[in-house]
């Protein structure tokens, strides 16, 4: 008897080598019939003998090709038509929207291969069904060459074989090309061309020389150079204007990265994944390669990644072992993607630009991420990431929520997938502001989302709140959103207790909020605790520079008389303290990030930002080895809220740290212990208020979010003290727990009030 099977796979089924395998798997089965890709994913009609029909059903639902990611396989039988042979068919663009895209694959090891000896030798776009750009190059789905960068590229007669050939790794590889066929790399200077035989050699020697050269790499530029040369990286600082941000490097290969920094199993994986994302790494302190200390001064880690394409694959091998490669763009600003806008935007830092005629469509940073409790905790992003969706629960209408102001991303919601935006950064420039509007065009024509629903912070000046939609709006409290992201990402639907501590976010009484523990679910959310209110004095300029901040906790905690700030003025002390009486431009705020800043100051790790988040990091840095102990807090209840109150602990840091400086090699010891003794007095006030919270309503789950727990220490040491009074603990991983996934908490707590 014969059978016919329709089966429709969705998922990452596109430009991942699907249809080459079903292709096979048909032949292998003596299966007749199609596979080809359309709007949904790839859909497949499958006809012959009864018992091999059902087992290439049954092998379809249990094997995929390596980079797929298949959510489901749906099989209808329908009736035979006597069809023969099995035929890749031209994709259908007629079907719904629904088809997903894969994000950009790092290269395969075929790949590698074929860059040493094939007549891909040293051919800076090798790719294949396994590997090679996919989100920044397509234009809209299905995922075929015609709708991708490679469109203006004619495949040559070898690539055109090998396309057809169901033997060949590159059947249907949507990217092939080759030397003959494909993208070609340009050395320019300025806007003149160099006429060299190889310019990615000549751009090599320029790097090896000392010299910046601004990359086109995937998602954009890369300024880059020799990572081991003090006065290029110097250079390169100077020219960005950046002042002690730490540069990402990019190294040869994994026996570099091990001889620069310490790497444990967990960060071995997630260097060598096919994301391939910045990891930040804790630098050795005896290095077998010196890496320039401007890289990333007073920094105890490093962030590094492998190369990702065989353009970077081709440069590192010419004798270059480690290299800058940091974003190239105004700081602030999208990274740049094209090379006439390098020379815009970016002569000052660079003449010299190795550039290639493949264009990206969608920019997109690389990603970041460290591994915290043993697993990843994605800080940014974006490259390797996006545009995989996160599953949420259906909501009635497409829903847009546009994120935060700082580490802006969007989420666009339809059918139950949340779509997350790459990393868009800092939104209130006008060029970043721009980016954001077009990254959510190409998002909405790229999945078919018209979204008719808005959500956004409660914040009046975020510029995100800008973007227009016709439909409803939803405001969102920014730390309720941060929890119910958490909450999304771990699959939970109940009440929990959330902690979220970060920098500042505008609270439901329009007070700015920063360490709040709330009793929510994804409809209602309910402030239980939060840190005592302090003076902000200047408001933002409070945030750049954190011993005003210093000041703010020391008067709180020794009314009367003002201890000295080590390293700041008297006199400036003295105008900031008359601020703060005078309650003059000093808004009130409960902020873990400002306690931090304070701490940071008070012990004189740092007393300016200089990036944002800077005092707080190097608090965290300052920590040589975890010790035992905590500092003495106070919890109040008043207005039925429970207040922690730090004056105890912030009396014991002054008295612990009196005559000790971090500059003093003698107070260094010293400083690191008071770090650690601190963090773990914000573990143990985390711990206090959740078993309240437990007390009062019976919860026992906890979601950890906010910028604070990018913070490896603190993270961890609040995990092991609530694990061990029992709690269930829920951290992100894929999704930031710093502004960056506030887009997927509006966008959930948006759809569970549709319902
Ligand atoms: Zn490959
Ligand atoms: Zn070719
Ligand atoms: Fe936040």
């Amino acid at each position: 008897m014969k059978k016919r099977a329709e089966i429709i796979i969705k998922g990452i089924v596109q430009g991942v080598g699907y249809r080459p395998f079903v292709y096979n798997l048909a032949l292998s089965f003596g299966v007749s019939g199609f596979v080809r890709n359309n709007n949904e994913g790839v859909r497949v009609e499958g006809e012959g003998e009864a018992g091999r029909v059902e087992k290439f059903v049954r092998t379809l639902k249990a094997k995929y090709p390596p980079m797929a990611k298949v959510e489901s396989v749906s099989v209808s039988y329908i009736r035979p038509s006597g069809t023969k042979g099995f035929y890749i068919k031209e994709s259908s663009t007629k079907e719904n929207k629904t088809a997903l895209v894969s994000s950009d694959l790092t290269t395969c090891s075929w790949c590698l291969k074929d860059l040493k000896d094939s007549r891909r030798k040293d051919y800076a776009f090798t790719t294949c069904t396994d590997c090679g750009p996919r989100f920044s190059i397509v234009f809209c789905t299905p995922f075929d060459r015609e709708r991708t960068s490679m469109k203006k590229f004619k495949m040559c007669k070898k690539c055109s074989a090998e396309y057809a050939d169901p033997k060949d790794r590159r059947f249907h590889a949507e990217t092939i090309s080759c030397p003959v066929c494909g993208p070609k790399i340009t050395l320019y200077k300025g806007s003149e061309a160099i006429k060299t035989a190889d310019p990615l050699a000549a751009a090599v020697e320029l790097i090896k020389r000392g010299g910046i050269v601004a990359v086109k790499g995937l998602g954009g530029f890369h300024l880059v150079c020799d990572a081991t040369n003090e006065r290029a990286t110097r250079e390169m600082r100077d020219a960005k204007g950046r002042e002690k941000k730490p540069f990402a490097i990019m190294c040869r290969d994994i026996g570099t990265v091990k001889k620069i920094c310490e790497v444990n199993p967990e960060e071995l994986k997630l260097l060598c994944s096919p994301e391939n994302p910045i990891v930040l790494l804790k630098k050795k302190n005896k290095p077998g390669i010196r890496i320039a200390e401007e890289v990333a001064p007073k920094n105890k880690y490093l962030g590094v990644m492998l190369p990702y394409t065989p353009l970077h694959h081709l440069i590192m091998e010419q004798g270059l072992k480690a290299i800058v490669a940091t974003s190239a763009n105004i700081s602030e600003e999208p990274i740049c993607s094209t090379r006439q806008e390098v020379q815009r935007k970016l002569s000052g830092i660079t003449k010299h630009i190795l550039d290639h005629d493949r264009d990206i469509h969608s920019r997109i940073d690389d990603s970041v991420a460290r591994i915290v409790e043993g697993k990843p905790l994605i800080l940014r992003r974006a490259r390797g990431y996006v545009p995989l969706p996160i599953q949420v629960r259906p909501s009635k209408q497409d829903i847009l929520a546009v994120g935060a102001e700082l580490k802006n991303t969007f989420t666009l919601v339809k059918d139950g997938r949340a779509f997350i935006s790459q990393h868009i950064g800092d939104i209130k420039t006008a060029a970043a502001f721009d980016h954001f509007k077009a990254t959510i065009t190409q998002f909405e024509r790229l999945f078919g989302i018209k979204p008719t629903v808005i959500a956004s912070d409660m914040h009046p000046l975020y510029r995100s709140r800008r973007y227009e939609v016709k439909g409803m709006r939803y405001e969102v409290q920014h730390h309720h959103a941060h929890i119910a992201s958490c909450m999304a990402e771990n699959g939970l639907n109940e009440k929990v207790i959330g902690v979220a501590l970060d920098g500042m976010g505008m609270g439901g009484d329009k007070t700015l909020w920063g360490a709040e523990f709330l009793v929510a679910d994804y409809k209602s959310s309910r402030r239980f605790a939060h840190l005592k209110y302090m003076s902000l004095p200047g408001g933002d300029k409070a945030s750049e520079e954190p011993w005003r901040m210093a000041v703010s906790y020391l008067k709180d905690a020794f009314p009367g008389k003002l201890p000295r700030l080590h390293g700041i003025d008297q006199r400036d002390i003295a105008i900031v303290s008359s601020m703060i009486d005078k309650k003059l431009n000093s808004p009130m705020i409960s902020s873990m990030g400002r306690l931090f800043d304070a701490v940071s100051a008070i012990l004189g790790i740092c007393h300016k930002n200089t990036y944002e988040g800077e005092a707080a990091a190097e608090l965290e840095y300052a920590i040589d080895k975890p010790v035992g102990g905590s500092y003495a807090f106070d919890i109040a209840k008043e207005d039925d809220l429970y207040v922690i109150r730090p004056e105890k602990m912030i009396r014991q840091i002054l008295k612990a740290v009196s005559g000790k400086r971090p500059a003093l090699p003698a107070g260094r010891e010293a400083v690191s212990g008071i770090s650690a003794k601190f963090h773990n007095t914000v573990a143990m006030m985390v711990l206090d208020i959740c078993k309240k919270a437990r007390n009062e309503t019976k919860l026992n789950k906890v979601c950890l979010s906010g910028g604070c727990f990018q913070n490896k220490y603190l993270a961890e040491k609040a995990i092991k003290l609530l694990k061990e009074a029992k709690f269930k603990v829920y951290t992100h991983s894929l999704v930031p727990t710093n502004d960056g996934g506030i887009s997927l908490g509006q966008a959930v707590i948006a759809a569970a009030s549709l319902v």
